[in-house]
């Protein structure tokens, strides 16, 4: 059922699609060994179980500061989404996660192998339906691309922004089953937290993240970024 009150919206189930060939070769998964089989069966089983949902909520900037914006009434310190918000007036706050039947299902599995694979499919199943919120929001809002920020991801847009993010969404846990533990990480941990915005520029965080052998990467650290784009400019 999707539903609406206001401007937040609950998109509950999330679509999402696991393409079992592809995980199976970046988990190194044999083809026709003993392995393989388990590996399926265990696919197969998460996609019947899995239950991604996300919130939303469609929000006006309402001022910008040289390090922080506002938005809906609500205060974000962070140089770069001031920057990357510098001409956009209407933001897209999210949280999605593959759901609390897939965290359950993952954390029942017997065997280190097993929980290993688990965690990836619990993952891949997250990316997909992530995949998807972003092009339900491209569709139903008209806009060609969208980019994200997270809090969390940079030191200069840290994890004490996730209260922020969810008192600007309400009631995360009533519409999608998601909570912050007291260090702010989400549960069930196969969640995402952030602020889509329309931009015609590509932007990735890990294009300023330093961060080396990140399994995660999405886009090449650009040392020179920082200083380029997202620099204060000095008062004379
Ligand atoms: S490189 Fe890794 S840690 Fe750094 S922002 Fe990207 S995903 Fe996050």
């Amino acid at each position: 059922m999707n539903g609406y009150a206001m401007e937040t919206w609950t998109l509950n189930p999330l679509p999402f699609r696991l393409d079992v060939d592809q995980l199976q070769q970046k988990l190194h998964v044999r083809a026709g060994s003993a392995n393989e089989a388990e590996f399926r069966r265990l696919v197969a089983e998460a996609t019947a179980i899995a239950r991604p949902k996300a919130i939303y909520r469609t929000a006006f900037i309402e001022a910008k500061e040289d390090e922080a914006v506002i938005i809906a009434g609500i205060r974000f310190a962070s140089r770069v989404l001031r920057v990357n918000l510098d001409a956009i007036n209407r933001v897209f706050a999210f949280v999605a996660t593959s759901g609390r039947e897939l965290e359950a299902w993952a954390a029942a599995r017997d065997g280190l192998l097993d929980r290993f694979w688990a965690d990836a499919i619990n993952q891949a199943v997250l990316i997909s339906a992530v995949g998807s919120l972003r092009a339900h929001l491209s569709e139903r809002f008209a806009v060609p691309q969208l980019m994200v920020m997270n809090p969390g991801s940079l030191a200069d847009w840290p994890l004490r922004e996730q209260r922020a993010l969810f008192r600007l969404l309400g009631d995360v846990e009533a519409a999608v089953g998601v909570t912050l533990t007291p260090s702010l990480l989400m549960t069930p941990t196969k969640s995402v937290s952030g602020i889509f915005f329309p931009s015609e520029e590509t932007f990735a965080s890990c294009q300023l993240c330093p961060r080396e052998a990140c399994p995660n990467r999405r886009a090449p650290y650009d040392p020179e970024l920082f200083a380029k784009k997202y620099a204060r400019m000095e008062t004379p």
